[in-house]
């Protein structure tokens, strides 16, 4: 979806040194979205001690919204630049639709993922037969030597791997024998794992990668320390195992990991790029070219088949922002 924020801040994100100890947490701000139709969403990353977990650096998650209270999800045309959304529900069902030409429904345990790229638009509209609304919108940085790489659309519905306590649904990457072929451009991995009640689960998992757990419903333990529901767990690489332990009503937590990324980035509202100059002319582009509608051929192209207007930008802070080394 978009970052919908009124007055969203420019954000420089250094490669940040590692944390010593075991697991960090990192909890949820509830981000003040506005408008009628608004939803509540909880933000984990960015943040302002820890931005990046692999390429990894947005993770939002909302709901359970009850459709019929909230008026579901409404998110007309916006653009991106320079990285890859990640769209996993737990309920409901959203229309996609996007400036390449796809027309997808996002559906419950099934990937889709939208390489912006050099740029795309996209809408995102909750279907009519949805009645509970409930999942994440996780966004992965695209390396420097690929961020301005085509647009591109897939669509991805792995199989669950059970495992003695764990069903494992690998969405992007490598875990537990099971392969993901979405197409990534950094090392990661992202998977679904619902843990049976009180599970004890010693998961494999590359060492090398540093690693988020969002607990969306139940009781959990991370290396031994508990995670709240909707508490981001960030764990430094060097361990091979990661020990998950379910409460009695069981777990059900999204994995997020990946190699340090390594580079410093510049997020600005739905774009991410290297310099202020940068974010500046996407902006630019997409106010003149989309919103005043001077041009479809643009960077950004434009969303067949939604009937309402694009979504303008946000003014861009009065501050300039550089990426420190
Ligand atoms: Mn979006």
């Amino acid at each position: 979806m978009s970052n919908l924020e009124k007055e969203p801040p420019e954000l420089v994100i250094d490669t940040e040194p590692r944390a010593v100890g075991a697991v960090e947490l990192l909890a949820p701000r509830d981000v003040p979205l506005g408008g009628p139709r608004a939803m509540n969403v909880r933000r984990t990353l960015p943040q302002r001690h820890r931005s990046l977990i692999g390429a990894w650096c947005f993770v939002d998650h909302y709901g359970p919204d009850v459709v019929a209270d909230r008026g579901g999800m409404v998110v007309p045309p916006h653009p991106h630049t320079g990285l890859q959304t990640v769209s996993w529900l737990f309920a409901g069902e959203i229309d996609h639709r996007d400036s390449v030409g796809s027309h997808a429904a996002v559906r419950v345990g099934e990937l889709n993922l939208m390489t912006a790229g050099s740029g795309i638009a996209h809408s995102e509209v909750s279907t009519d037969a949805t009645t509970v609304l409930h999942g994440a919108q996780l966004w992965l940085a695209l390396p420097d030597a690929s961020r301005h790489t085509d647009p591109a659309f897939e669509h991805y519905a792995p199989p669950a791997v059970e495992l003695p306590g764990a069903s494992v649904r690998v969405f992007l990457g490598s875990l537990v024998g099971s392969t993901s072929p979405a197409l990534t451009f950094s090392a990661i991995v992202g998977a679904q794992i619902d843990l049976a009640p009180d599970a004890v689960v010693e998961l494999p998992v590359d060492a090398g990668f540093e690693h988020g757990v969002l607990l969306d419903a139940g009781a959990l333990t991370v290396d031994g320390d508990d995670v709240p529901v909707a508490h981001l767990a960030y764990r430094e690489p060097g361990s091979a195992v990661m020990r998950l332990v379910a409460g009695p009503a069981g777990a059900r937590l999204v994995l997020i990991g990946g190699l340090p990324f390594g580079e410093s980035i510049i997020m600005w509202w739905n774009f991410i790029g290297r310099t202020h100059g940068e974010i500046v002319r996407f902006r630019e582009e997409w106010q003149t070219d989309v919103v005043a509608g001077v041009r479809d051929d643009g960077r950004f192209g434009v969303v067949a088949g939604y009937p309402g207007a694009p979504l303008p930008a946000p003014e861009l802070p009065g501050v300039r922002l550089k990426p420190r080394s």
